[in-house]
C-alpha cells in the first residue's frame, strides 16, 4: 500500500495541486464522473443495498453534486487571504491568515451510503488542494468496483488512487504520513485510526456512529410526526448513522404511536414491503443474521418478518414494558443500525437521565410540541446533532455542518467546512522595521516602562 500512498504524496509535493486551476479541474472532473455515470451508479446501489433510483440520487448522488457546485461557486472567496485583528500595542503591524493545503489525505467509509460518504470528503480535500486515496467500505462490492473503474478514468494517477480491501489494507495505510486522515464508520474502528494516526500526529476527523435517542411527545399532527419518524428510521432500511435507534415516550402515547408508525410503514412500503420497490435490503448476510438475533424474544408489536434469501427485513417496531426491561435486552446493548424500533415507555425526566447514562449520540431526537421539554434537551443533552420534529435532514445539506461528539465522532463537514478540515489555516503576521516599537520593550528596562507595565497591572 506504500506505493499508493507514495504516489499522491510525490505528486502533492511537485506544489502542482495548490493553484486554484488545478483544484478546479479536479472539481469539473468530478462532477464528470457523476453525471456521465449516472445510471451505473444508480445500479450500483441498487445490487449492494436495494436503493431505488429516487433515493439514490437524493441521498448520495445529488450530494455529492451539490457539494462540488457550491466548492467551485465559492472555492475562490474562501481562498482569499482574512485580514485578523491586532492589538494596538503591537500597530503598526499587518496579520492575516491564508490557508494552505495539508497534505495527501486519506478517506476511509462505510458500506451504508457508499458514494456519498466517500465523496463529500473528496469535494473538501480537492477543494483544499490535496491529492487523495479512497478507501471504500468491502461491503458495498458494486459501488467499489465502479469507483476502481471510474476513477482512474477521470483522474490523473496520481493525483486521486482508490484502494480495495479490507482491514489489513487499511491498517497499512494508517501508518503513512498523511496530511489528514478522513475516517467514517464505527466507533471501534475510529479508536484504532485515531491511534494509528497519533504515530505522525496526523489531525483526523472521525464521523462515528451510535445510537441517536428519540424522545417522543407529540400530541398535534400525531400523524405527520409518526410519518416523519418512520422515513427516518426505515430509509436505507434503518442503515442510516443519524436513523432514530430507539424512543421514549409517556406510557399513554404509546399505543397510538405504535399504530401511528404501523400505518406510515403500511403507506410507504404496503403491506408487503419486500414487494415495494422502495424498500432496502441489508448488505449482507452477518449483519442480516445479527439483527435478526437482536429480534430473538423480543417484544413485537409491528412487522418482525425475516428473509434470510434476499436479506430482507420488515419494518418492525418492538415495545418494551419498562425502562429495566429495555436495559437488560441486546437490542439496546448495541446501535442497531438496521429497520428495528424499539419503544420505551419513561417519563421526560428518566429519558433524559437515561440518554445521558450513555455515549453521546450523533443526534437526538425531539419529537414535542412541549416548548419547555425542547430547550430543556437542547440544555441538557450532548448531541452531535439535536433535530426537532424531523429526522435526517441534518445530515443531507451543504450549508449545515454535520458531525458528532465524544463517542459519535469529531469534527464537523460539509461545504465550506470541509474545505477548512483538509487545510492548514497559517497565520501571517508582519511588521515594519520603522518605526521600531519594539525597542520600548526590550532590555535594559526604562524606568518609566516598568513604572507604567505596574501601574496597568496594578488597575486591572
Ligand atoms: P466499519 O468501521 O466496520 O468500516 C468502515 C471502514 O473502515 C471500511 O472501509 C472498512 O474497510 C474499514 N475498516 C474496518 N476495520 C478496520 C480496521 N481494523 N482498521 C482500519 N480500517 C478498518 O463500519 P461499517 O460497518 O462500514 O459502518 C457502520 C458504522 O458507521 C455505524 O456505526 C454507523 O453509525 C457509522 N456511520 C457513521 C456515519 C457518520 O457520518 N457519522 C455515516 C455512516 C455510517
Amino acid at each position: 500500500m506504500t506505493g499508493q500512498y507514495e504516489a499522491v504524496r510525490d505528486y502533492f509535493d511537485t506544489g502542482v495541486t495548490k493553484s486554484l486551476a488545478w483544484r478546479k479541474r479536479q472539481l469539473r472532473s468530478l462532477r464528470s464522473m457523476m453525471e456521465d455515470n449516472l445510471s451505473a451508479w444508480i445500479d450500483a446501489l441498487w445490487s449492494d443495498l436495494h436503493k431505488n433510483p429516487q433515493e439514490a440520487v437524493l441521498t448520495e448522488i445529488a450530494l455529492v453534486q451539490t457539494e462540488i457546485d457550491h466548492a467551485l461557486e465559492n472555492l475562490h472567496r474562501w481562498n482569499r487571504p482574512r485580514r485578523i485583528k491586532a492589538p494596538w500595542t503591537f500597530q503598526p503591524i499587518r496579520v492575516f491568515e491564508v490557508h494552505q493545503p495539508l497534505g495527501p489525505a486519506l478517506i476511509i467509509a462505510p458500506w451504508n451510503y457508499p458514494v456519498q460518504l466517500l465523496l463529500l470528503p473528496l469535494v473538501g480535500a480537492l477543494a483544499a488542494g490535496n491529492t487523495a486515496v479512497l478507501k471504500p467500505s468491502e461491503f458495498a462490492v458494486a459501488t467499489q468496483n465502479l469507483l476502481l473503474k471510474l476513477i482512474p478514468k477521470y483522474f490523473e494517477d496520481q493525483a486521486v488512487v482508490v484502494v480495495s480491501g479490507g482491514a489489513e489494507i487499511t491498517e497499512d495505510l494508517l501508518h503513512q504520513n498523511w496530511g489528514h486522515i478522513f475516517y467514517t464508520g464505527s466507533t471501534r474502528v475510529g479508536r484504532l485510526v485515531m491511534q494509528a494516526a497519533a504515530q505522525n500526529l496526523t489531525p483526523v476527523t472521525l464521523e462515528l456512529g451510535g445510537k441517536s435517542p428519540v424522545w417522543f411527545n407529540q400530541r398535534p399532527q400525531m400523524e405527520q410526526a409518526c410519518r416523519r419518524l418512520a422515513w427516518a428510521k426505515y430509509t436505507n432500511a434503518g442503515q442510516t448513522c443519524v436513523a432514530p435507534d430507539y424512543l421514549c415516550a409517556p406510557p399513554e402515547q404509546i399505543d397510538v404511536l405504535v399504530e401511528g408508525i404501523g400505518k406510515s410503514i403500511k403507506h410507504m412500503y404496503g403491506s408487503a414491503a419486500e414487494e415495494s420497490p422502495d424498500y432496502g435490503r441489508i448488505i449482507n448476510a452477518a449483519h442480516f443474521l445479527r439483527l435478526k438475533g437482536l429480534l430473538k424474544d423480543a417484544p413485537i408489536r409491528v412487522g418482525g418478518r425475516c428473509q434470510e434469501d434476499d436479506r430482507f427485513i420488515e419494518p418492525t417496531v418492538v415495545v418494551f414494558g419498562s425502562i429495566e426491561e429495555a436495559k437488560n435486552h441486546p437490542l439496546m446493548g448495541e446501535e442497531i443500525f438496521g429497520p428495528i424500533l424499539p419503544i420505551i415507555p419513561a417519563s421526560f425526566d428518566e429519558a433524559i437521565n437515561y440518554v445521558n447514562a450513555q455515549p453521546d449520540a450523533l443526534t437526538v431526537y425531539a419529537f414535542t410540541d412541549d416548548i419547555s421539554q425542547y430547550r430543556r434537551m437542547i440544555a441538557e443533552t450532548s448531541s452531535g446533532s439535536l433535530a426537532r420534529n424531523v429526522g435526517l435532514l441534518q445530515a443531507g445539506a451543504t450549508t449545515i455542518p454535520f458531525g458528532g461528539v465524544g463517542a459519535s465522532g469529531m469534527g464537523r463537514y460539509h461545504g465550506k467546512e470541509t474545505w477548512k478540515l483538509f487545510s492548514n489555516r497559517k497565520i501571517i503576521v508582519s511588521k515594519p522595521l520603522r518605526p521600531d516599537t519594539l525597542r520600548l520593550i526590550q532590555p535594559p528596562t526604562k524606568r518609566w516602562v516598568r513604572r507604567s507595565l505596574s501601574w496597568i497591572s496594578r488597575s486591572q
